[in-house]
């Protein structure tokens, strides 16, 4: 299993555009980016590809990785960063299946599944298919299950990935709150790429600050929505990940963080 990280960034992304911050002008110094959040896994043996969430980036993350286009795709859940790429499915795909959750979500009434289906109705090539929290699918010949995440106020999945004894974990967007039962599933991954959008000494920049503090009073979530780095890295040690990347990363960590080590930028790919 190829897996490409094709998007590393939050909502905005790095460099964000109009932004002048150092952490922005390093990339481009760098000539680094993590643009909106997307992951491609291939397998190399029969070349079936799946696409986890739809980047607005998408044309340009496709043009500058020549990876395959997917045969299936996966969304985590409705915001704008992981969900408004599907359109540049016109055109490009003769038929495109897109499996989402089918819960009901009490803040939009509707599941991720039906609000795929509405948004893009006008395309008749994308397939939204319904599928249930922890029941494993065929997804282009990928064994996926979707795990509930902790990203109020809306309902948002992690991943895990399955193919010939590898196994890739998506935290998807959330808190640190996650549930034992999608921990469970998510456990002992090859992969992890977990949500870390901020170092957790910015927690104090959140109106709700941090929360989820470890045993050292740090921070594994900021705000409601997101896990901080180091929170990130705490879900790889808890799932006992043989290796872990922090995305989602915003371009709020400051220069002398922003491009260490654990956090990753566009373009990395993995074999598992
Ligand atoms: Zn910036
Ligand atoms: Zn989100
Ligand atoms: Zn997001």
């Amino acid at each position: 299993m190829r897996v490409t990280l094709l998007g590393t960034g939050d909502t905005t992304g790095t460099p964000t555009p109009g932004c002048d911050c150092e952490t922005c002008r390093a990339a481009r110094d760098r000539g680094v980016e993590r643009t909106r959040f997307a992951v491609h896994v291939e397998d190399e043996a029969t070349g079936d590809a799946l696409l986890l969430d739809f980047s607005p980036d998408f044309r340009t993350q496709f043009l500058r990785e020549d990876v395959a286009l997917p045969d299936a795709g996966v969304v985590s859940h409705i915001h704008f960063d992981h969900l408004d790429g599907l359109g540049n499915a016109y055109r490009l795909f003769d038929h495109l299946p897109v499996y989402a959750a089918d819960e009901t979500d009490p803040k939009t009434g509707e599941s991720v599944a039906e609000t795929v289906a509405s948004k893009y109705d006008y395309l008749d090539n994308v397939e939204p298919r319904a599928v249930s929290p922890f029941e494993p699918f065929d997804a282009a010949g990928f064994e996926v299950t979707l795990v509930p995440v902790d990203h109020p106020p809306l309902l948002c999945y992690g991943a895990v990935v399955e193919r010939d004894g590898a196994k890739l974990a998506l935290s998807g967007d959330t808190t640190y709150d996650i549930s034992g039962e999608s921990l469970d599933a998510m456990r002992d991954p090859d992969l992890l790429l977990a949500d870390g959008i901020v170092p957790a000494h910015l927690a104090d920049h959140h109106p709700v600050g941090g929360r989820h503090e470890d045993a050292d009073g740090v921070p594994q979530t900021f705000g409601t929505k997101h896990m901080t780095k180091e929170g990130a890295l705490a879900l790889g040690d808890e799932l006992d990940a043989d290796e872990a990347r922090v995305v989602h990363v915003s371009h709020f960590y400051p220069k002398e963080e922003a491009f260490a080590e654990e956090l990753a930028v566009d373009g990395e790919t993995f074999t598992l």
